[in-house]
C-alpha cells in the first residue's frame, strides 16, 4: 500500500454533510435530550463534528468495538473492547457510527444496548456500503453511501493510520 489515497468526499462535502445531518436531529429531537453514544475509534471525528452541529441538550458517551483487526475484510466477530459509563435507561440514545458494511458490528451494539432499555435508539453512520449487508440495519441519519470499495480518513483507518486524513478516500494499490 502506498501513502496515495484518492479523494472520495472532500472536507467541504463532508462538512456541509453533517451540517444537514445536524440540522435534521435538531428538528427531529425538539425539545428533548439526547445521549450521543460514538463508537470508537473510527467514528470520533464525524461525532465531534456532528455533536457541534445539534443545537440540543447531549450527554456524550464512547464504546469501543473491534471487528476487522488490521485486514480490510470482516472477521465477522465483533469485540467490546471499552464500555459506556453512564446510564441509558430512559434516554433517548443516539449511536453514532463511522461505517455500516455487513452491519454486524451495529446489530451487536444495538441488541446490546436495547438490553439496558433505552426510551428511543437510532442510528447516524458517516458511511454506508449496502452490497455487503447481512443485518437488518436502519440508518436513521446516513451522510454517503459507498460502493463496495475499502475507505479511509476522517477517523477511519487501514492498520490504525491514515485516520487524520480530513478527507474520506480510497486507497490505491502501488
Ligand atoms: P460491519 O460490522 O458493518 O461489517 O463493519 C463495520 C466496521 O468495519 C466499521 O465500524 C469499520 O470499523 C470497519 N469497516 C468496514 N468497512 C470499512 C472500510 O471501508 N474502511 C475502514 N477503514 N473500515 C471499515
Amino acid at each position: 500500500m502506498d501513502y496515495h489515497p484518492e479523494v472520495l468526499f472532500d472536507e467541504l462535502t463532508i462538512k456541509n454533510r453533517i451540517a444537514e445531518l445536524g440540522a435534521q436531529i435538531t428538528h427531529d429531537y425538539a425539545g428533548q435530550e439526547i445521549v450521543v453514544v460514538c463508537v470508537l475509534k473510527g467514528a470520533f471525528v464525524f461525532c465531534a463534528d456532528l455533536i457541534k452541529e445539534i443545537n440540543l441538550p447531549i450527554r456524550l458517551e464512547f464504546i469501543s468495538l473491534s471487528s476487522y483487526g488490521d485486514k480490510t475484510a470482516s472477521s465477522g466477530e465483533v469485540k467490546k473492547n471499552l464500555d459506556i459509563t453512564g446510564k441509558i435507561r430512559g434516554e433517548n440514545v443516539l449511536v453514532v457510527e463511522d461505517i455500516v458494511d455487513t452491519g454486524l458490528t451495529i446489530e451487536t451494539l444495538f441488541r446490546d444496548l436495547s438490553s439496558r432499555e433505552p426510551r428511543t435508539m437510532k442510528l447516524a453512520s458517516l458511511l454506508f456500503k449496502p452490497e455487503k449487508l447481512k443485518a437488518d440495519v436502519d440508518i436513521d441519519y446516513l451522510a454517503f453511501e459507498i460502493e463496495d470499495q475499502f475507505v479511509i480518513g476522517f477517523g477511519l483507518d487501514y492498520a490504525q493510520r491514515y485516520r487524520e486524513l480530513p478527507y474520506i478516500g480510497v486507497l490505491n494499490q502501488a
